[in-house]
């Protein structure tokens, strides 16, 4: 048990454990102080000075910085005075002094951390005019753009990139030219970043965006020759509401399909019936893997971030991905082959948009072998963020949406596939397939809960009717490297089927989900939040197994006679991998 502190902030006698910083301490009393930098756990720096307070230990009020200043035995503690007041005000001008202000425009405008704080404060942008560096546009990349424009060095993305052991940024130069990049400004496309988007997510400004690929979305719409279809991936059910202000972790499936068919998509289709598809191929792998003396253990390939850092950083262990493509693609390919004969449309006339949460899948189109038709199987990829905006710009007003359901007949779909969007998701999907599959009956177990829960990594025991089947489920690139050492260290914990995500949590906390305010992710576990609404939603599904899905039977009936990862099956639903150049980090 740890000491108690006894301290007061604003007046108010507070007990707190040793140790904490005033910042914390603060927050535990109900008290929030404003930060741009601090990230909790993650990058306690103080180095924006926006979370100054004035603190008296006995020797009269100072200002300290509050995110790594400790509490100390009767400390007072004023959060908001008059000259905290000022202190942050004089701050937020200062760093002004150099940002490209360009709020009316810039994506981040409403949810800019830097926008929000500067109207409360009530600052002066021309306060202090004069040298301004500028910055090209780093837009090399696929997945996003980085504009030092509007970088406020809080290096919350270092500490986001580091987490995900790539470490690609950091800062370059000294004094008013220091700027965040890759080692010798390397532009983000010639580096090894993963694509996962982490860095999107924490940077407080429009420094660090996901490309915008609406323009693509809405041309296509407005093409009289295209039948534009639109698949929506599981997680996005449980976050898109978060862009209308509605509570985290609300599912939005109806409202969701409502908006899609009021922007004008010909089909709306779920992803989910790309993950039930994933599932089944995936499970079949494995069994044939198992039974036939394959590479194992055998990894999950649905994560295109996962995917390219297994490429970067242990090529020598390709052999152990799966070789399915992930859902989307799936599904892609699935519409521009089957349902287009089926419609009798030319595929080159179907334009497939995927709304992922995740800007690694805006990298993963440009792959090769992603094309079964012949022609790409998704055209674009948009974030939820990119979808929310497209609802905004279309004057739908979301939350006052009816429930629809999606289109028939590509998206019906099982719990095990909505799970999908949560880490460990992918794994009881696969469990639940791979157990009936490798007993040859129904089994009446499908709740895998050990590989449940937000920990970056996990570890169960499946029995299947007396077979031992070891697994693994590994979330964040820190976690998979934690993986990937003891396999190259010889699998010593005996693993045969491990799922890896290239995001914390999985797919529900992507690098293309909606924006936070980082006080609310110190403060509220949205992965397990938005986790919860999928596996609710799976718990009250009729048909909970992938191989029970009618839309995988009447596919493998009329469409893939030869059988799960067979003659079109395998051409179509898999793929290949390549070993990346791994450059230098920061
Ligand atoms: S980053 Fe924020 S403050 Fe800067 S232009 Fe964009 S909205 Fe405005
Ligand atoms: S996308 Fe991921 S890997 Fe790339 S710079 Fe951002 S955090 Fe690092
Ligand atoms: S790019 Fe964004 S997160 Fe990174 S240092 Fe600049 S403002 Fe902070």
């Amino acid at each position: 048990m740890d000491k108690m502190i006894h301290l007061t902030i604003n007046g108010i006698p507070v007990s707190v454990p040793q140790n904490t910083t005033v910042l914390e301490a603060a927050r535990l009393s109900g008290v929030e102080i404003p930060t741009l930098c601090y990230m909790k756990d993650k990058n306690e720096i103080g180095a924006c000075r926006i979370c100054v307070v004035e603190v008296n230990e006995g020797r009269g009020f100072r200002i300290v910085t509050s995110c790594v200043y400790p509490v100390s035995e009767g400390m007072q503690v004023l959060t908001n005075s008059a000259k905290i007041q000022k202190a942050r005000k004089t701050t937020l001008e200062l760093i002004l002094s150099t940002h490209n202000k360009e709020c009316l425009s810039c994506v981040r405008s409403t949810t800019c951390e830097l926008q929000k704080l500067c109207r409360e404060y009530g600052t002066d942008e021309h306060a202090f005019e004069g040298f301004r560096p500028t910055y090209e546009l780093d837009t090399s990349a696929a997945h996003l753009v980085r504009d030092n424009n509007k970088c406020i060095l809080c290096r919350r993305c270092v500490a986001a990139c580091e987490e995900q052991f790539v470490a690609v940024l950091g800062p370059n130069d000294r004094g008013i030219d220091t700027n965040i990049g890759s080692a010798f400004n390397l532009p983000l496309a010639n580096t090894s970043c993963i694509s996962c988007g982490q860095c999107t997510v924490v940077c407080p400004t429009g420094a660090l965006t996901e490309k915008d690929d609406t323009g693509k979305v809405w041309a296509a719409l407005a093409d009289p020759t295209k039948k534009v279809i639109v698949q929506t991936a599981p997680a996005i059910r449980a976050t898109l509401g978060e862009c209308f202000g509605m509570e985290p972790g609300t599912n939005v499936e109806g409202k969701m399909a409502a908006a899609l068919r009021r922007l004008g998509f010909y089909k709306v289709f779920d992803t989910d019936a790309g993950a039930d598809l994933t599932i089944v191929e995936e499970a079949n792998e494995l069994v044939e893997r198992v039974k036939g003396g394959g590479v194992l253990p055998m990894i999950t390939s649905c994560s295109p971030g996962w995917v390219k850092f297994c490429e970067t950083y242990y090529s020598d262990l390709i052999p152990h991905l799966s070789t399915c493509k992930s859902p989307h693609e799936m599904l892609g390919a699935v519409i521009k082959t089957y349902w287009a004969k089926k419609e009798g449309i030319d595929p080159k006339d179907i334009f497939v948009v995927s709304v992922m949460p995740c800007t690694a899948k805006k990298f993963e189109i440009t792959r090769d072998d992603e094309n079964a038709s012949g022609y790409p199987d998704v055209d674009v990829v948009i974030t939820t963020r990119e979808l929310g905006r497209m609802i905004d710009r279309a004057g739908i007003r979301f939350t006052l949406l009816p429930d629809e359901e999606f289109d028939s007949p590509l998206s019906e779909d099982t719990g095990a596939a909505v799970i999908f969007g949560a880490t460990g998701g992918v794994m009881e999907a696969a469990l639940r397939t791979a157990n009936d599959w490798l007993t040859g009956k129904e089994n009446a177990e499908v709740d895998y809960t050990a590989v449940r829960g937000t920990a970056g990594l996990k570890e169960a025991e499946a029995d299947f009717a007396g077979t031992k089947i070891k697994v693994a489920v590994a979330s964040g690139a820190a976690a998979a490297k934690v993986v990937m050492d003891k396999l190259a260290a010889g699998n010593p914990e005996g693993w045969t089927f491990i799922e890896i995500m290239g995001c914390p949590g999985g797919c529900v906390n992507g690098g293309g989900q909606p924006y936070q305010p980082q006080y609310i992710r110190d403060t509220v576990d949205l992965k397990a939040i938005r986790a919860k609404a999928l596996y609710d939603q799976d718990r009250g599904m009729t048909l909970r197994k992938s191989h029970e899905s009618p839309f995988i039977k009447a596919l493998y009936s009329e469409w893939y006679t030869e059988g799960f990862g067979k003659g079109e099956a395998h051409h179509a639903l898999h793929t290949s991998y390549v070993a990346r150049p791994k450059y230098v980090q920061q």
